[in-house]
């Protein structure tokens, strides 16, 4: 059961007793089971509009796990004056990952020099 049936569900029950409590002239018992009602009403309202921004969360949480690198990430190595990572073949800027936490892709310039299409930036071992 969740939060929004639940208040659902007890509202209902505030009403049934509402409808008992005719029987009973107590008014000391009406106003008490008025502010029940009118705070569960509250509360139903409440929980609607949580449920509302925890499902907006939740997808924005999933986009943000889905374009986030893994915090935990580090080069495994270098080679040619580019990164290495264990998760993924190829060869990557130095200063994209080091600024930006980005993975460029670098290409072939020469035989000693690649390049970085993001930043231009040129690696090799001289
Ligand atoms: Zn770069």
């Amino acid at each position: 059961m969740d939060l929004v049936s639940g208040v659902s569900n007890s509202i209902t029950l505030a009403k049934r007793l509402r409808e008992i409590s005719k029987n009973i002239a107590d008014a000391e018992f009406k106003n008490v089971l008025a502010d029940l009602s009118n705070e569960l009403a509250d509360l139903k309202l409440e929980a609607a509009s949580m449920k509302e921004q925890l499902a907006a969360l939740q997808e924005e949480n999933a986009l943000l796990r889905h374009v986030a690198v893994p915090a935990e990430e580090k080069p495994s190595g270098t080679k040619w004056g580019c990164y290495q990572f264990e998760s993924e073949e190829g060869l990557f800027c130095t200063a994209c990952w080091d600024s930006k936490r980005r993975k460029s892709r670098t290409t072939r310039f020469t035989a000693k020099f690649r390049t970085c299409p993001v930043c231009n930036a040129a690696h090799g071992t001289g």
